[in-house]
């Protein structure tokens, strides 16, 4: 494994909005005279020796994807910090790789190496005629890095990005590296084990507390992903008024009446966003479709300045500054004006759809500035009372320089997945960089807590996480979870791979 120590003594996120200091910051690589599998079992050799080198010299160590959470977790303070964004190689698994039992088809499964972002991942499917089943608004996070967090789009009746996975290749200890899947769904065979000279463990209970671990399972150094058929997204950006109708379909996800761009058919991707300031005139309504894939569409244009239906928030708000409570509504108005393309509409005024791939429609974000992102999950049960109590929260204590925008997603089997309820609304804070935007999220988490609704936090963004919020919200699977790892994990290597944030958070 290449291996450059950059001695770099301080790390930032991508966001600017913390900077930790650290021992070093290691960018690893594959060694490229290698052929694909020798040059990824050595790299399993290369995290082996860190590990032992980490131990003997008392030095934590955590793993780095592209550095998009806005949270300390992909740091460690006086650690080493390991970027395995460079470790991007893959490998199309045959069908001597997969057990007897298994019950798909061996051509729609890619084995990633941890770096390979989304991105990359999409890129590399649409040439086999594949696609990812789901992934976040943007396509910038590596895979490790995008299931470490448990990363969502609105996909809601399939899930987040970790429902795509079905294996999980860990380094674990100095002498230990382990292939986990569920025992209940198994997918590879002795051979591919073989292959990657790895323990082999099948246990759900294992796997589901590894899938979303932040970094603190050891190193995540490949991932086995379950693909499908490539399809495209039939895309609108609609505004619609935020009614009993609309109201109706956010809180229980039943379209048979809806009055959506194709009428009452279910989506694939649902999520509303609201601009608190110009409410009269609607919610900005995203629906998407699955159509079957075709080479004649014009797929969507780079265009700095639209953020089409696929765009999440952070692309734009990174664009309102700081400004004096007053002016907030205004500049709110005029970014978003200038931001948000709705779908353009035919003669006869309906929507004209816009198409693309997975990877087209969520795009890489360009980011402009430097911007605050909190999300929330809760039961979409909740969802009305939250927007309702939201608009009081904003008019009380804000103006919030920003948008409140809802996502669905359907519950996760990670045991610390944050989409945790059957159906769960995640609403997203999106805002400019302020310590007044830190206070109207610390008024938001208290007044959610004050009207008892169960709530769970993006572990990626920010958050104010702490044990007995972190008890309330996870109940028992934070027992399991902490099981799992010291069951995986020896206690010196436990040591390795514990951070402040985890200890903070009680976790460690
Ligand atoms: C513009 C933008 C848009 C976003 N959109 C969304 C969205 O639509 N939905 C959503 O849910 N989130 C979204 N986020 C949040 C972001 O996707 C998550 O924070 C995600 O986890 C970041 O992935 P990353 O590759 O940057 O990982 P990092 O932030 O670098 O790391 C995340 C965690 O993964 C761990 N990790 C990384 N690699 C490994 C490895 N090889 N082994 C073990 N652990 C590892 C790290 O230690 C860390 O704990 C967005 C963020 C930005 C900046």
């Amino acid at each position: 494994m290449k291996i450059i120590k950059t001695n770099q003594t301080s790390w930032q996120n991508r966001h600017q909005t913390f900077t930790e200091d650290i021992k070093n910051l290691y960018e690893l690589g594959d060694e490229p005279d290698m052929d694909a599998l020798s040059g990824y079992n050595d790299a399993t050799k290369g995290f082996l020796n860190m590990i032992s080198e980490a131990i003997a010299t008392q030095t934590p160590l955590r793993s780095l994807g592209a550095g998009w959470s806005w949270t300390k977790i992909a740091t460690v303070n006086n650690g080493i910090m390991l970027d395995t964004k460079p470790l991007n190689t893959r490998f199309d698994v045959t069908q001597n790789s997969v057990a007897a039992g298994y019950g798909g088809d061996p051509n729609y499964l890619l084995f990633a190496q941890s770096g390979m972002s989304i991105q990359e991942i999409g890129d590399y499917l649409k040439d086999k005629n594949q696609s990812l089943k789901a992934s976040g608004a943007s396509n910038g996070q590596t895979i490790a890095g995008a299931i470490g967090t448990g990363i969502h789009g609105s996909a809601f009746d399939f899930g987040a990005v970790q429902e795509c996975v079905v294996g999980i290749h860990l380094i674990v200890g100095p002498n230990r590296h382990v292939y986990l899947e569920r025992k209940t769904a198994p997918v590879v065979s002795a051979a591919f084990i073989s292959n990657i000279q790895a323990e082999f463990i099948q246990d759900d209970d294992l796997f589901n507390a590894a899938l979303v671990s932040f970094g603190s399972f050891g190193v995540v150094h490949g991932v086995m992903i379950e693909t499908e058929k490539i399809f495209l997204l039939e895309t609108y950006m609609t505004r619609m008024p935020y009614d009993d109708s609309l109201k109706n379909i956010m809180q229980t996800l039943d379209f048979t009446n809806a009055n959506l761009p194709c009428g009452t058919e279910r989506p694939y991707h649902f999520a509303v966003l609201l601009n608190p300031y110009d409410m009269d005139k609607g919610a900005y309504v995203t629906t998407m479709y699955k159509r079957d894939y075709n080479n004649t569409y014009s797929p969507p244009v780079d265009n700095e300045a639209g953020i089409g239906p696929g765009d999440d928030a952070p692309a734009f708000i990174g664009l309102l500054t700081e400004s004096i409570p007053a002016l907030v509504p205004v500049l709110v108005n005029k970014v978003l004006g200038a931001s948000l393309s709705l779908s353009k509409v035919d003669s006869q005024n309906n929507p004209i759809p816009q198409f693309g791939t997975m990877g087209e429609i969520f795009n890489n974000t360009t980011l402009r500035g430097r911007l605050l992102s909190a999300a929330v999950g809760f039961s979409i049960a909740n969802v009305n009372q939250v927007i309702q109590l939201m608009m009081s929260t904003n008019s009380s204590i804000g103006p919030f320089p920003g948008l409140f925008s809802f996502r669905f997603v359907k519950k996760t089997q990670a045991t610390m997945g944050f989409t945790r309820f059957d159906q769960t609304c995640v609403m997203e804070l999106d805002a400019c960089y302020s310590s007044s935007v830190y206070n109207f999220y610390t008024q938001v988490w208290k007044m959610l807590e004050d009207n008892d609704i169960p709530f769970t936090f993006h572990w990626g963004k920010v958050n104010e996480l702490y044990p007995a919020r972190i008890n309330n919200m996870y109940g028992a699977a934070v027992t399991s979870w902490q099981a799992a790892r010291n069951q995986l994990l020896d206690p010196n290597t436990i040591k390795v791979f514990t951070n402040p944030i985890l200890q903070q958070w009680g976790l460690a």
